[in-house]
């Protein structure tokens, strides 16, 4: 009998027996892969470690420090994926499959790291819009700022994606310095011991910054308080159950089932490049992991009249391109859900939708033919529904490879059917047509985290319905759970805490490593060209000589850029513009003798101008006005690579 560890204070621990542990099975052939149980498992001490030496590890650490780490690790799982996928096959996973769950977590891991390195600041702490003056002089400022909250990032994740699921919940969590708990689901929970294994032994986490408890966590909500958080991802009824034990203070989010919706639109009729990008579209979300995602289509939404060209074209690519089987037989194109209670589960869902009135189009109830009784095997099924409005339709879901076809009338019907899910993940649309695109997102984007339109513009480059990026949001309102994840740069401030700072433009400078306009500048020593990174300072700065711009200067400038605008050339039209006083000279000139009265010219160790950020031309500069340039050194980003 082998049970699963749990990584918790720093080391792997193993129950040493428990008669009610969960036995985890092979999806394919019912073989006993291993059990799960925390029966004995020291879990305050693990939040104890995370709050303790986990806050400390990583608060040691900056943005860029934090996401080097990040993307070594996403390197030490991607030598050793093939361990993963070999796990993964054991759930039932394809190789296709595993490539959204193991692929996919490694690549949230890469996007993470580098966006981080770009897009955060090199300190501990992130700026959250402009300064704020609240004082006519200058010396009393606000600002909003992001800082780390203080205790621990608790995961409760889904069975379906054991690895994406927790690394998209980790990546955030690491860069914004919160040590994360993983608690897995049972079924795959194999596989999140795996790649947490893989990541332990590489030895880049700093201590504490992750743990892994495999099994129940009975008591857990207990522990938590104000600056933890849970992140959720699994049924709508269990988060219902836990949301309520969760206190006060403790940010609870949570992911969960969606009827998502994918809309056939009026003018995509069977021929059309968008039929085609559909038809596809459907038997991927259909097949792929078995229908096990909660971003899968489970709704489609096609016009009146369409139900059976939609149903014939997804029969033929199935008969075309489905292979069902055990994922490590060759040529396997789906295979089995994660367990026999799983595929009970789903066939039990399927009798609800059957006796709310649906008609099977594609597919049956029935096992697929030849498979072993021991494998979870379902067929893909499609179901249809004489009335949209039917409540099974918009509130069951079957997961695993099962969805509903029903009809629509106009547009305004196709966003009304969407919207009779209670708030979705994602909701795609094929259409060619933007008037239809238009009124689609008008009517229902407020009840979907994300929507895909598709056409034959971007149906090969797709990322797909079901596949969630990690540039953007992923979490949708209502029955999706209201959380939000991904999203680039924002997920890592939903592990931090934004504050309304005031204080002098010195106070603000050091508060945030960023120098605020009216805080100390240096403008005595050596010119900041000169200096080394290891020797500029924030606050370093240089005040050029003065410059007389003369009419002779716009019109050089003029003839040799051929900007002859008339508000530079001609006096007369440039007086009856209400911004100028006559002709004036270009911004772009300005700009130009900018860097020629600041810049220091020998090589050094300033290697290059990247261009610049908010360059406004905000005041008419007139034949005769003298200009000068002052130059600060505002805030250092340095690289962690070469
Ligand atoms: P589930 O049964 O709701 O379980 C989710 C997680 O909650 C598991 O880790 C489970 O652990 C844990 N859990 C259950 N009772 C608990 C308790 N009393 N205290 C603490 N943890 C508890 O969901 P599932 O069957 O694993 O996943 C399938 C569902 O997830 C589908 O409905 C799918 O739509 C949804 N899903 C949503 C998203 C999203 O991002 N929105 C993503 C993936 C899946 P045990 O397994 O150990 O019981």
């Amino acid at each position: 009998m082998t049970f699963l560890p749990s990584y918790a204070k720093g080391a792997w621990w193993t129950p040493e027996g428990d008669p009610d542990a969960a036995i985890v099975r092979d999806a394919s052939t019912g073989e006993e892969i291993v059990r799960v149980s925390t029966r004995g498992l020291d879990l305050a001490g693990a939040v104890a470690h995370a709050r303790t030496a986990g806050q400390k590890s990583l608060g040691a650490l900056t943005f860029p420090q934090r996401a080097m780490v990040l993307k070594n690790l996403a390197i030490a799982l991607n030598d050793r994926r093939e361990e993963l996928y070999a796990l993964s096959e054991r759930s039932g996973s394809t190789r296709r499959d595993s490539l959204s769950d193991i692929d996919g977590g490694i690549g949230v891991l890469f996007t993470f790291s580098s966006k981080a390195r770009r897009e955060l600041p090199a300190g501990r702490v992130v700026l959250d819009g402009p300064i704020e003056p609240l004082s006519k002089d200058g010396s009393f400022l606000g600002r909003h700022v992001y800082t780390r909250l203080p205790g621990v990032a608790v995961q409760i994740n889904a069975f379906n994606f054991p690895m994406w699921g927790a690394l998209e919940k980790f990546a955030p969590a690491f860069l914004a310095g919160l040590p994360t708990i993983v608690k897995p689901a049972t079924p795959t929970a194999y596989i999140a011991e795996a790649w947490v294994r893989i990541a332990v032994e590489s030895g880049l986490l700093p201590e504490g910054s992750l743990q892994l408890v495999s099994g129940s966590v009975p008591g857990l909500f207990d522990l938590l308080d104000l600056g933890d958080t849970v992140g959720f991802t699994g049924s709508a009824t269990t988060a219902e159950r836990l949301r309520s034990q969760a206190r006060p203070g403790v940010r609870f989010t949570s992911e969960t089932d969606s009827i998502n919706a994918s809309i056939l639109g009026p003018d995509a009729a069977p021929g059309t490049p968008e039929f085609d990008a559909y038809v596809k579209q459907l038997l991927a979300e259909l097949t792929t992991k078995a229908g096990q995602k909660c971003t899968a289509i489970r709704r489609a939404i096609v016009p009146t009249g369409m139900t059976d060209a939609v149903a014939e074209a997804l029969r033929q690519k199935i008969t075309e391109r489905v292979v069902i089987g055990d994922p490590r037989d060759e040529g396997v194109t789906m295979g089995p859900v994660v367990s026999l209670a799983q595929r009970d589960e789903v066939l039990r869902q399927v009798r609800v939708l059957t006796d709310a009135g649906g008609r099977f189009v594609v597919g049956s109830a029935e096992p697929p033919q030849g498979m072993s009784a021991d494998g979870a095997f379902l067929q893909p099924m499609l179901l249809a529904f004489a009335d949209a409005a039917t409540p099974a339709v918009n509130d069951i879901e079957a997961f695993g490879p099962v969805a509903s076809i029903v009809e629509y009338t106009d547009v305004a019907d196709a966003a009304t059917i969407v919207s009779r899910g209670g708030g979705s993940l994602v909701t795609s649309v094929a259409t060619h047509d933007p008037d239809v695109a238009t009124e689609l997102l008008t009517r229902m984007g407020a009840m979907n985290g994300r929507v895909l339109f598709l056409d034959r513009d971007d149906a090969r480059t797709s990322t797909g319905h079901g596949a969630p990026v990690p540039h953007l949001v992923h979490g949708g309102p209502g029955r999706a759970g209201g959380g939000e994840e991904l999203g680039g740069i924002r997920s890592v401030l939903h592990y931090m805490q934004r504050t309304a700072v005031q204080g002098s433009p010195r106070m603000l400078t050091a508060l945030t490593g960023v120098w605020h306009p009216g805080a100390d500048t240096d403008t005595g020593g050596i010119h900041p060209f000169r200096k080394p990174l290891s020797e500029l300072r924030i606050g370093d700065a240089v005040e050029s000589a003065e410059r007389e711009v003369t009419l002779d200067d716009i019109e050089v400038f003029a003839r040799f850029t051929g900007d002859t605008f008339y508000a530079h050339m001609d006096e007369e039209s440039a007086a009856a513009n209400p911004f100028f006083p006559g002709r004036v000279a270009h911004g772009y000139l300005l700009v130009s003798w900018a860097a020629g009265l600041f810049v220091d010219p020998a090589p050094g160790p300033v290697l290059a101008n990247s261009g610049l950020e908010n360059l406004r031309f905000v005041t008419p500069v007139s034949p005769g006005d003298r200009i000068r340039v002052a130059l600060t050194a505002k805030q250092i980003t340095p690289r962690e690579t070469d």
